[in-house]
């Protein structure tokens, strides 16, 4: 993991302390000696995160903090308060100004790698998100909305008291479900969708790691974040948990701003990687789907349609298929205006979809033209099915959108089957095509079958 960080503090000492850490690591490292710098170097370069110092002369860090976050060009990037020890008003004063994380003086390895490697990571998958909405803003496709900031955590904790303090102070931001038996837990976890996991390493005969492999090498809650609460000195079991693929810790007492940031950091993490999953989804879907109706469309016909005939051919089955069009469609456009067109599309291809079977594939050829491919289906049988279909067209007169009118609408259509002795997509289509022809030329309103 590689990124960009800012550590910005008065202290000479302290700047150099943080960035020989960091530079070890090899994260790349700018510095600032005050708030007005530290907010010139990031309205300027792209900085990853932001270690801030407190006490600063000037603007102090909790005024940065706000500066940051109300500027929407660094809004984004998170920031890591560091703030002296024993100051619990320093943290709710920083949850305030918008920082993401807390680190207390003297700054701990430890700590140190976990929060920036935490927030770096949650920073990549938030970026990325941004990057595909922008893109499918300029596409004109929808954008999805910015993730949920609420969760679902099961905390697992092996005491009564600590349940209710933690669950107590994560309501604002989580819905949680406290167990105590970590082995039921495990099953709960792997049953139900959860965006985080916390584990108390509090049992008295149980060694928490056990449950946090487990819920690593199960592949249902590989990908869940786990933070885990760990006694103050317990450093060992800590490290060994960050090996394990722990994803955040917490060391006891805990304080509930700590608990709150670093849960949330988690949550949104999880949201946006769900996000990223399903807009990968969504793209595939894209490609291949008409926006207007909802129907395949002819890129996914013509790579469908080959696989289908050469299927049908190796096994000596049969396949029909239809293509129909709207009679006169120019005229609703020309009359109605063109969303009374879209509306007259959508509601044939949705007629198309009620009337085809389930194996049978539908899709908007182009324009006013439909194609629906009938697998296993010989002539007379869709001849059957494309005749139920222009009765169905015809039967019901067509609403118009914003307005009580109905318009009267029927299809032609052509049918052709597949030549046993040999076919291709190109030739069966054409087929069809010509029999649509001669159904426009008989005057509209009929199904033809291509001669075989
Ligand atoms: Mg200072």
């Amino acid at each position: 993991m590689t990124a960009r960080i800012l550590v910005v503090d008065d202290i000479p000492a302290n700047v150099k302390l943080l960035e020989a850490r960091l530079v070890a690591e090899y994260f790349d490292v700018l510095t600032a000696a005050d708030g007005y710098e530290a907010l010139a170097i990031c309205e300027k370069q792209s900085v990853d995160l932001i270690l801030l110092d407190i006490m600063m002369p000037g603007i102090d860090g909790f005024e940065v903090c706000e500066r940051l976050k109300s500027n929407p060009r660094t809004a984004h990037i998170p920031v890591v308060m560091v703030t002296a020890l024993d100051q619990p008003s320093d943290r709710v004063r920083g949850l305030k100004a918008g920082a993401d994380d807390f680190l207390t003086k003297p700054v701990n390895d430890l700590q140190l790698m976990s929060r920036v490697k935490s927030l770096v990571r949650l920073k990549n998958v938030s970026d990325e998100l941004r990057l595909r909405a922008e893109t499918a803003h300029s596409f004109g496709l929808p954008v999805t909305d910015r993730p949920d900031e609420f969760g679902n955590v099961l905390l697992v904790d092996g005491r009564g008291s600590s349940q209710e303090r933690m669950t107590r102070a994560l309501k604002p931001v989580a819905e949680v479900t406290a167990m105590s038996d970590p082995q039921a837990a495990l099953f709960e976890a792997a049953e139900n969708s959860f965006d985080l996991v916390i584990v108390n390493s509090n049992f008295d005969d149980y060694d928490p790691l056990r449950l946090c492999s487990q819920l690593r090498s199960l592949e249902r809650t590989r990908y869940i974040p786990i933070l885990l609460v760990a006694e103050q000195g317990h450093e060992e079991l800590v490290v060994r948990a960050l090996d394990l693929g722990v994803t955040d810790y917490l060391m006891r007492p805990v304080d509930p701003n700590e608990l709150v940031a670093r849960s949330l950091t988690q949550i949104r993490r999880k949201h946006c990687n769900d996000q990223l999953r399903a807009s990968v989804k969504q793209t595939i879907e894209l490609a291949v789907t008409d926006g207007l109706t909802g129907l395949h469309n002819r890129r996914y016909l013509d790579n469908h349609l080959k696989l289908l005939i050469d299927r049908a051919l190796a096994r000596g089955r049969t396949l029909s298929i239809c293509i129909t069009d709207i009679d006169r469609f120019k005229t609703v456009n020309d009359t109605h205006g063109h969303d009374a067109g879209d509306e007259v599309l959508r509601e044939f291809a949705h007629r198309v979809r009620a009337t085809v079977r389930g194996a049978d594939l539908a899709c908007r050829f182009g324009g006013e033209e439909f194609v629906v491919v009938m697998p296993d289906t010989p002539a007379d049988a869709a001849a059957a099915i494309a005749e139920r279909l222009r009765t169905i067209v015809e039967g019901r007169p067509f609403p118009l959108p914003n307005s009580d009118m109905l318009l009267s609408i029927t299809a032609s259509l052509g049918i052709a089957t597949l030549n046993p002795a040999g076919d291709t997509p190109e030739a069966l289509l054409k087929r069809a095509d010509m029999a649509l022809y001669q159904a426009k030329n008989n005057g509209r309103n009929q199904v033809v079958a291509a001669a075989a």
